[in-house]
């Protein structure tokens, strides 16, 4: 069975071959790859040949954003069977920290998890994988077609989760009681900006516009941009970042009243460092990207240190996902593609067959927004 993914001496993308998997545990299911999608994490894997292979394992299979089909599950299985579309998620906790040992290693304390197709686990982009039926997550069939989308829309979950939880200790910016931070309509009367407008800041805008909130989005790339088309499309004001300095494109934002909420998708360093000192009073700011290169920028810190005091303000940064944000994840897949009216099958613009991997994660047009890699096509 071949596999795509990085080779210890060798950098690059490489097919390599990998034994089929088999159920050996009454607690697992054999899951047939369909489709795999590919983030700016796996493609920075591969530009900076940032290789995270398991110690006596000379490989790594990537992919970390699956659909597939139950193959077979073993005795013990009970929430999945066979035929029935899943996705898998990413993280392996520790073993060790409270959080892992309570089904949240997205907050892991001792920094010893494992990731497939990231760190030290094989991922999806092969034929056949075999999972424990906890890490295995049903998808409702009709969202076959769109559920490479749950990893990513499972991160964005996760920093609203975190940005609803941290602000309930604000129940008023405004006059209206139901507009608390965790209530159903917490997103009436506030704002936000989000920052790059890639897969993740997309999927950001979605859910926050699901919300209600008013929506920014700021990238770099021009109005006639099919970024910025589905970033309108989602009912978004987009700012051309370009030559607009971050209170520039701040003060946009708050025409109709504060900025109560930054979310960071573009893993641009500097901005986002930058972005912390025009933040409104009491608000949140979410980092949700990783920059790679080294960057290093002039600040004053004693004006940053004081503004963060005197404003309240908060600066949390959130990564992966555990089952519980699959599981929102893919409550709300189905509500954004129907709501923004087939949104999410416009934002997969690259499609590839396995054996063309090498183009998957080639070069990439303006017009590149997700690319998705067919392991084996569904009819
Ligand atoms: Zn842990
Ligand atoms: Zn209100």
């Amino acid at each position: 069975m071949l596999a795509i993914g990085m080779l210890r001496d060798k950098p690059g993308v490489h097919t390599f071959e990998m034994p089929v998997p088999e159920i050996r545990q009454p607690d697992e299911v054999l899951v047939r790859v369909k489709e795999v999608g590919v983030d700016g994490t796996d493609f920075n894997m591969v530009k900076f040949n940032l290789q995270d292979i398991a110690e006596g394992r000379d490989e790594i299979a990537m992919g970390h954003e699956m659909v597939g089909l139950v193959e077979a599950v073993g005795a013990g299985v009970k929430s999945v069977a066979p035929g029935d579309v899943v996705t898998v998620t990413v993280r392996r906790g520790c073993g060790e920290c409270h959080p892992c040992l309570h089904n949240m290693s997205d907050m892991c304390m001792t920094g010893h998890y494992r990731e497939r197709g990231l760190h030290k686990l094989d991922g999806f982009l092969t034929q056949l994988i075999v999972e424990q039926e906890q890490y295995v997550v049903k998808v409702p069939t009709e969202l076959k077609r769109f559920a490479v989308f749950t990893e990513p829309l499972s991160i964005v979950e996760k920093g609203v989760e975190q940005l609803r939880t941290i602000q309930s200790r604000l129940p008023w910016t405004c006059p209206h009681p139901a507009h608390g931070f965790l209530s159903p309509d917490w997103g009436q009367c506030k704002s936000a900006l989000v920052v790059g407008a890639g897969p993740l800041g997309l999927l950001a805008i979605a859910l926050l516009r699901l919300a209600h909130v008013n929506v920014y989005a700021s990238d770099i790339v021009a109005e006639d941009s099919p970024k910025v088309a589905l970033a309108q499309r989602l009912r978004a004001h987009y700012i051309d970042a370009r030559g607009k300095t971050p209170k520039e494109v701040v003060d946009l934002c708050c025409t109709v009243g504060p900025l109560e909420i930054i979310f960071e998708a573009s893993g641009a360093a500097a901005t986002a460092v930058q972005l912390i000192n025009h933040m409104s009073r009491s608000s949140i700011y979410i980092m949700t990207g990783i920059p790679r290169e080294e960057v290093c920028i002039e600040i004053d810190a004693a004006q940053l240190v004081r503004q963060i005091v005197r404003f309240n303000q908060v600066v949390a940064g959130s990564v992966n996902s555990n089952r519980n944000h699959y599981e929102m994840a893919l409550r709300d897949l189905g509500e954004i593609n129907k709501r923004f009216d087939g949104v999410l099958a416009e934002m997969l613009t690259n499609r590839y067959l396995f054996d063309d991997y090498e183009q998957a994660f080639g070069p990439r047009d303006e017009k590149h927004i997700k690319t998705v890699i067919e392991v084996e096509p569904w009819e």
